[in-house]
């Protein structure tokens, strides 16, 4: 296999539109060559950068000095027989974690699409079907394998809700196995699959996804609606079901008015949608306690680290040998640990539930692009849901998740802000979101991340975390 086939710029595969050029790029429509070229990557100590549709993804001017790979695979099939699903199954990473296949409804749709697919046009394709369960995430960009990464979510869905697993190359060990629904510790933006890539400390993470699995519903009535500005729109009450079509309607028109739908013309576009994830902080942190009271934020479940969540969900021989040649093993960070005691009075939080964790039950509240906000439905209270991603039952596992807008807002930087003669501004539409305005360097935009982190460290003492992959 020749790695260098051919070379690309950046700045044509990622929705920022920035970034130089690609000392390799390879691209296949065959998995056998696609999990060769990770290897080969692998062995030969190259840098990787496994790519899907590059709208999670902030490149450097300077390129990548590494092999970038693009899986070309497109298909999409409904599983009818239940063998054809369980046979993947057999290369479980975790087979003590397998699904339990009595457990898939009567009614269900199964539907296995390839990696490579785009997102939106699964989400289409599902619509068109009269499969329910993702139509809430219409317009997302990007790939099928990249969404569990970072658990896409929107108007009160998110893909960890429907996902049975995912048949995935493991770089560390060297072969396919199967990640089912509760391996992967969805959380806020957040899977096992991202934490690996934090752990390595790489472009890409250890699991490269082939193919997902997901558990939709026969039926032409979308899932119940669970955001209010959706259901605003579609003329029902929250909880209540509309017209699958409708629903997809109704969440592209409103994801434009937020500039939250590719739109080569539209500049605040140019972006990896919202650039921060709301900060979740330890629920006793003195930072809480120097937050003005109207700054919105609720209690969620305290995110564990990578190494208690490889501890609690994988196999010993998953943990094993967790470096992979040419890149650093070092270990992510994860949210200390919190107090339990006086957790109303040192933060103001109401206390929801006798635990006091985020739970499936929760209603899922929005940012601009349907993510996390303060919005009409969650005034001045942010819910996560940390489903997955948290040991249940311990006050000492609460910590508390706070606003990223409210808190950009507040530190002084408004919607379409830009820094003197920068190329880069934040969304005249959605002050989450950094946009390339039409000529900005890489550089510009890492500018203004920057200056947004700082804003906000100075007035609430608060770090922003971003939520793109910055190269
Ligand atoms: C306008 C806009 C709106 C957005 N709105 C939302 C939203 O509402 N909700 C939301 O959650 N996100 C949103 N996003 C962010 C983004 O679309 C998602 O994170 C998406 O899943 C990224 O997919 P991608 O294929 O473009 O990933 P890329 O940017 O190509 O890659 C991101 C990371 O995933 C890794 N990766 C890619 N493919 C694979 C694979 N097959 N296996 C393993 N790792 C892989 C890459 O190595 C990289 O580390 C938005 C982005 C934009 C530009």
């Amino acid at each position: 296999m020749d790695l260098a086939s051919s070379a690309k710029n950046l700045s044509e595969l990622c929705t920022f539109r920035v970034g130089g050029a690609i000392k390799r790029f390879y691209q296949s429509t065959d998995t056998a060559d696609l999990t060769a070229a990770v290897a080969l990557a692998d062995r030969s100590k190259v840098p990787l950068l496994f790519l899907g549709g590059g709208s999670n993804t902030l490149p450097r001017d300077e390129g990548f000095d590494g092999m970038v790979i693009k899986d070309a695979r497109n298909s999409v099939v409904v599983v009818t027989d239940p063998e054809d699903l369980t046979i993947s199954w057999r290369d479980s990473c975790h087979p003590d974690n397998l699904p339990n296949p009595n457990s898939i409804g009567a009614n269900s749709a199964i539907v296995r699409a390839d990696a490579g697919v785009m997102w939106d046009d699964l989400v289409k394709y599902a619509v068109s079907q009269g499969f329910s369960g993702i139509e809430a995430l219409s317009g997302i960009p990007g790939t099928v394998g990249a969404a569990p990464v970072q658990n896409i979510g929107a108007y009160g869905a998110e893909i960890g809700d429907v996902i049975i697993g995912l048949t995935a190359w493991d770089r560390v060990r060297s072969k396919i196995c199967y990640l089912a629904r509760r391996d992967m510790a969805f959380g806020y933006r957040d899977s096992i699959l991202k934490r690996s890539r934090v752990a390595l400390g790489g472009a890409t993470g250890r699991w490269i996804v082939l193919g997902v699995d997901l558990e939709l519903q026969r039926s032409t009535e979308s899932s119940p609606v669970a955001y209010s500005q959706l259901a605003a729109a579609l003329g029902v009450e929250l909880g209540e079901r509309a017209p699958l079509e409708a629903v997809r309607a109704a969440v592209l028109e409103l994801r434009r008015g937020k500039g939250m739908v590719l739109d080569a013309a539209d500049h605040d576009t140019w972006s990896a949608g919202s650039f921060f994830t709301n900060p979740i902080v330890p629920a006793d942190s003195p930072i809480l306690r120097g937050l003005p009271a109207e700054a919105p934020r609720w209690e969620v479940a305290r995110p564990r680290s990578y190494e208690e969540i490889m501890a609690a969900m994988m196999p010993s021989v998953w943990r094993k040998n967790s470096g992979i040649s040419g890149e650093n093993g070092s270990a992510g960070g994860s949210v200390g640990e919190t107090g339990s005691a006086g957790l109303e009075r040192e933060t103001g939080l109401k206390s929801r539930s006798s635990a006091g964790m985020a739970s499936a039950a929760e209603p899922h509240c929005s940012e601009d692009d349907g993510r996390l906000t303060a919005t009409d439905d969650c005034p001045t209270e942010i819910v996560g849901s940390a489903k997955g991603a948290v040991d249940a039952g311990s006050a000492k596992d609460v910590a508390v998740k706070l606003s990223a807008a409210w808190l950009i807002e507040h530190s002084g930087v408004p919607k379409g802000f830009a820094l003197p003669e920068s190329g880069a501004g934040v969304s005249t539409k959605h002050v989450l979101a950094l946009t390339n305005r039409g000529g900005a360097s890489a550089a510009e935009i890492r500018a203004l991340a920057d200056y947004v982190v700082s804003r906000v460290r100075e007035t609430f003492e608060v770090e922003l975390v971003p939520e793109p992959v910055i190269l």
